[in-house]
């Protein structure tokens, strides 16, 4: 069974892009979030040993509206904290001081998600651009150096553009980012990769999809090497559509990993069991996912999934000190 060799303690993973306080909720889940307190592993899963939580629209950010200071209170779990280039629209001074307020906290690991989304067009590209380039500054004026979450979204000429406008030649190789939810070319990666030697790229659920072809090509031909790839599940977005009993993914181990069954049925079931659904009746995707998105990985570079498990483990590590 997958569930023993998670046992074996070999599948240790960090999710390192999750919109915690959204798969929360959805889960019917709410400050302090006991069922997390209580038993961490049925709610992150088997394995998971760090959660990195975007805080990323303006309320998530205020202390007085936003959940983050309870969520940041919660074992394993730490904080990005960034606008999104959605709400660049919103991008003020005022709205910049709450980001550096909310990245003194001790838990802040990254700034993030910032950059481009050229594909909901939900700010001008004119507001994402200034509002990018406001946070790119932030980023490299910060007292405690911290990495950059990076969204792109169709705009991977523009943001490869603005990043070596803005970041000195002698600034690139120190500038940690992460370059989240990947969904270009080997190519386009390649170009990032190159420019930024201390870059890493996101890998979501998205490489199983059937619009991920260019990302699976990318990765099988090696131009995204395993030591520069993080995983990641951009939860409670981008549900793996891996078969649920393919390439032994540690499904099995979802919710029932300490043979507490009734809470498991509750949580965790599994399979389109007792797993509780969440808006519209889909489930939400959760830090579970990461071990499917390793075996997709694993497929495309032919490696072991507990050496992706291992290698992109490492490299958050590396990344976000966690
Ligand atoms: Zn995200």
């Amino acid at each position: 069974m997958a569930a023993t060799a998670a046992a074996a303690g070999a599948a240790e993973y960090v999710d390192t892009h999750c919109h915690v306080d959204e798969v929360l909720t959805q889960l019917g889940m709410a400050p302090p979030y006991d069922e997390v307190v209580a038993d961490r592993e049925a709610v992150w899963g088997k394995g998971c040993c760090g959660v990195v939580a975007q805080f990323c629209d303006p309320a998530a950010f205020s202390p007085s509206f936003g959940v983050y200071p309870e969520l940041l209170k919660l074992d394993g779990v730490y904080g990005a904290f960034g606008l999104h280039p959605h709400h660049a629209r919103h991008w003020s001074e005022p709205l910049a001081s709450r980001i550096m307020e909310a990245l003194a906290h001790p838990r802040a690991v990254a700034l993030g998600e910032i950059g481009l989304d050229y594909k909901q067009m939900r700010s001008t590209k004119e507001e994402q651009l200034a509002c990018f380039r406001a946070q790119l500054e932030i980023a490299l004026g910060l007292e405690r150096a911290l990495p950059v979450v990076l969204h792109c979204a169709k705009a991977e000429a523009d943001m490869l553009a603005m990043l070596l406008e803005v970041v000195p030649a002698a600034r690139r190789a120190d500038l940690v980012v992460h370059l989240h939810c990947f969904t270009g070319t080997g190519a386009q990666a390649k170009a990032f990769l190159e420019a930024f030697p201390r870059l890493f790229i996101g890998v979501t659920g998205f490489v199983t999809f059937g619009s991920g072809a260019a990302l699976r090509a990318g990765l099988s031909s090696g131009d995204i090497p395993l030591g520069r790839l993080l995983l990641e599940t951009d939860g409670p977005h981008m549900t793996p559509e891996a078969p649920e009993d393919g390439g032994g993914t540690d499904t099995g181990a979802r919710g029932r990993g300490r043979g507490d069954g009734g809470r498991g049925g509750r949580r965790g079931g599994g399979r389109g069991g007792g797993r509780r659904r969440g808006r519209g009746g889909r489930k939400p995707n959760t830090p579970q996912s990461i071990p499917a998105i390793a075996a997709a990985v694993a497929a495309l570079v032919g490696a072991a999934k507990e050496d992706v498990l291992r290698q992109t483990r490492e490299n958050a590590r590396t990344v976000y000190g966690v």
